[in-house]
């Protein structure tokens, strides 16, 4: 663990920002995914992540990373529907058990909980690699900081290469077929539009990127 590593305090203040950001791209994700299924993604994401400040508003002071992570899961399976709010509820829920002994979020950290989070998707699902879901995000964003050489030495560096591996992921489902879920029945309309969930799990990544990396400025001017 080093100094630049995050505590629970400062992940709740994470997840708070994450669903300010949802809040404000909200129209964007509903037209993403007018484009290939029923338009309401971006309202999934926003109330989600509101649902989750609210329950991580209610935590008490004394917490863990951990409890952050999986009462951020429970929120956001609770007041969302169909397959990307119980998917992305696994998610927390598999990164709150992967950081169950760590006291700090550091690089090592930030590793082990986007693996258990490519697990829990893989696992949910009958989605591989290269389907048009948000696995193709969370895949090459778990590689980037789990199977790169050197490993990344900062918690901001970590996130920056999650972050840049998860967008280029999104990126390239707009290549992709659905082979999995509704919109499977489309075949090739659905190209040139990428996938919904793969854009908000990488636009997540971002806005805790951009959290972190900014930490030091407002740390500073509040010195
Ligand atoms: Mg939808």
């Amino acid at each position: 663990m080093n100094s630049e590593a995050i505590g629970p305090q400062e992940l709740k203040e994470i997840f708070l920002h994450i669903a300010r950001v949802m809040r404000e791209r909200e129209a964007e994700l509903n037209a993403l995914d007018a484009a290939i299924g029923d338009g309401d993604h971006g309202i999934t994401m926003r109330g989600g992540f509101e649902a989750v400040g609210h329950q991580l508003e209610s935590l008490p002071a004394e917490t863990t990373l951990s409890e952050v992570l999986s009462t951020a899961g429970m929120a956001f399976m609770d007041a969302t529907g169909g397959a990307i709010g119980v998917i992305l509820g696994k998610m927390f829920l598999a990164g709150g058990r992967a950081v169950r002994e760590s006291s700090a979020l550091g690089p090592r950290e930030l590793g082990l909980l986007l693996g258990e989070m490519e697990r829990a998707v893989a696992g949910s699902g009958r989605a591989r690699p290269g389907d048009k879901t948000i696995l193709d995000a969370v895949h090459p964003a778990s590689r980037a900081v789990n199977n790169s050489v050197p490993a990344p030495a900062t918690l901001a560096e970590a996130l920056a290469r999650a972050a840049g591996a998860a967008e280029s992921g999104a990126e390239r489902t707009a290549e992709m077929l659905c082979r999995v879920g509704r919109a499977s029945r489309l075949g090739d309309r659905v190209l040139g539009h990428r996938d919904p969930g793969a854009v908000s799990f990488a636009l997540l990544l971002r806005t805790a990127a951009d959290w972190v990396a900014g930490r030091k400025e407002r740390q500073a001017q509040t010195d």
